[in-house]
């Protein structure tokens, strides 16, 4: 059984000037590599752990584990394969086996939304290197507000 502290914890680190998601994701992994821990535990700061929910997230086995949280995506965790990047750990090994950067965004055509989520690419090279990945366990989540367009007039 893994504990938290078995780990490095890596609260999610916006580099200094950046707030784009995809580069503070990728900032705390190299801040994480950069350790001597073995073992990562990544968490945003607007995660809300609960010891009775979220202790299968440490227990379960496996390189690369997310835990599920609500999201603004209702379908996000229906493949059990699924991580999304809230509130997930890794081996070394496993993020190792994949090059930089490990998170990119994509926009819509038209650039004026996310087509898909961060965390999507980050899974898509792991599943690539044959690095399993799963989800176990529950956190709460209260997430910023979202800004909306701004209205000009
Ligand atoms: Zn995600």
């Amino acid at each position: 059984m893994l504990t938290v502290e078995d780990c490095g914890v890596i609260r999610r680190a916006h580099r200094e000037g950046s707030r784009n998601v995809a580069c503070a994701y990728n900032h705390a992994v190299r801040i994480a590599l950069a350790s001597p821990a073995e073992h990562f535990i990544f968490a945003d700061n607007d995660i809300r752990p609960h010891p009775a929910n979220t202790q299968p997230f440490l227990d379960a086995d496996g390189p690369v584990v997310g835990c599920i949280y609500n999201t603004a995506c209702e379908r996000a965790f229906d493949d059990p394969r699924s991580i999304h990047t809230g509130l997930w750990r890794c081996d070394r090994s496993a993020l190792e086996a994949i090059s930089p950067p490990w998170f990119t965004q994509r926009y819509t055509p038209d650039g004026l939304a996310h087509a898909g989520c961060v965390c999507s690419g980050l899974v898509k090279k792991f599943h690539a290197a044959g690095i399993p990945t799963i989800h176990a366990g529950w956190v709460g989540h209260q997430p910023k507000r979202a800004l909306s367009a701004i209205q000009i007039g």
